[in-house]
């Protein structure tokens, strides 16, 4: 991968430039792209910044806008470098802008299938599209509840980032479902901001970790809700209350909040590529440290991999190693 230092550029460049020579002498095909990138989030913003500063023939595709889940986010405050904080919509432009500015191209259509050969094929609505390499990017999308007024009040109450919408509920009474890590570590952090919070989860153990438990047991603003389900979600423009259903008794109850914060686990975006690439029982992309799946010349990264972090920081950082990878998979 080149450095920003003129002398290795040049030198990796002439590699590049050599390399490729060679293959169309041997009678290879050359494809047009080197690198497709399948989704726009900051790992694939990155990667696609990363790989066209490289020089890597790189192409981008997203079927929504540019800047993932993150153009959600009305003020991001924990990526570095805005002191003062930054819309998740302008985060997303600005990482866009960067990397189109060194030569990557942006599609806005969806991949629909991926197929190997001499090279690899990504299929769209519009074509099929050959590549040398792939980076996964396309990140993972929340579970839902699937009950009533629950689409009709998201972003009016119904939330599914307490770090993104948390601080909005200063001193207001909110709810929790789900009963594992994220649950527990959503209520934790809106304890900080609301003055009450309900934890409601289908059973009557939580699956989340022991340290975690200990933690909101001694957390007086936390009341858990045990054995209980959503029914249904309600309000006219905003959230106001919740029926609830205990699972055991059958029983319904009422429930008056300002938020709900769904946490009941994420679906990976990866059902086009689990036939190519190994992937955890839920569905995650398993890579190593350098992004590297279990196919030769196809990466991932962000959310969609195995245990990521699920930051825009560290997906950022993903990219930013399975361009180089790429690079690497490509010229050495
Ligand atoms: P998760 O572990 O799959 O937990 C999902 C929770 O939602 C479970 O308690 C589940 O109930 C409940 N649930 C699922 N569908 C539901 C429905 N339709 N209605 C009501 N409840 C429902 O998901 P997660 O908490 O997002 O964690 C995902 C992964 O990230 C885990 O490996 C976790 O350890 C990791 N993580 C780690 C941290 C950390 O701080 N280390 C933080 C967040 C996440 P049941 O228990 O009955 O199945």
């Amino acid at each position: 991968m080149p450095s920003d230092e003129g002398t290795e550029k040049s030198v990796s460049w002439h590699r590049k430039l050599e390399e490729s020579e060679a293959r169309t002498k041997r009678g290879h095909s050359v494809s047009k792209y080197e690198v497709v990138i399948i989704g726009g989030g900051p790992a694939g913003l990155t990667a696609g910044l990363y790989a066209s500063r490289a020089g890597l023939r790189s192409l981008l595709l997203e079927k929504g806008i540019p800047g993932g889940q993150i153009v959600n986010a009305r003020q991001v405050e924990n990526y570095p470098g805005f002191s003062e904080g930054i819309s998740g919509a302008e985060l997303g432009q600005f990482m866009h802008r960067q990397a189109a500015k060194y030569g990557l191209e942006t599609v806005p259509i969806e991949a629909t299938r991926v197929s190997t050969g001499h090279l690899y094929e990504v299929s769209t609505p519009q074509g099929n599209i050959q590549t040398e390499s792939i980076i996964i990017a396309t990140g993972s999308e929340y579970r839902k509840l699937g009950v009533n007024g629950e689409k009709r009040l998201s972003g009016r109450g119904v939330s599914y980032c307490a770090t993104c919408d948390g601080f909005f509920f200063r001193d207001r009474q909110v709810a929790v479902v789900g009963g594992g890590d994220t649950a527990i570590t959503d209520a934790l952090e809106l304890s900080q901001h609301a003055n009450k919070v309900y934890v409601i989860h289908r059973r009557d153990q939580l699956r989340a970790t022991k340290a975690l438990q200990e933690r909101v047991s001694s957390q007086p603003k936390i009341e858990l809700v045990w054995d209980t389900v959503v029914a249904e979600i309600v309000g006219d423009n905003m959230l106001t209350n919740l029926n609830l259903r205990n699972v055991k008794t059958g029983q319904s109850s009422n429930l008056e909040v300002d938020g709900l914060f769904v946490a009941v686990g994420l679906k990976p975006n990866s059902h086009i590529f689990s036939h190519l690439v190994t992937v955890d029982e839920a569905g995650f992309i398993m890579t190593d440290e350098l992004m590297r799946t279990s196919t030769p010349g196809i990466f991932a990264a962000g959310d969609i991999r195995h245990n990521s972090f699920r930051q825009a920081i560290t997906a950022a950082g993903d990219g930013a190693a399975a361009a180089s990878s790429a690079f690497t998979y490509l010229y050495q």
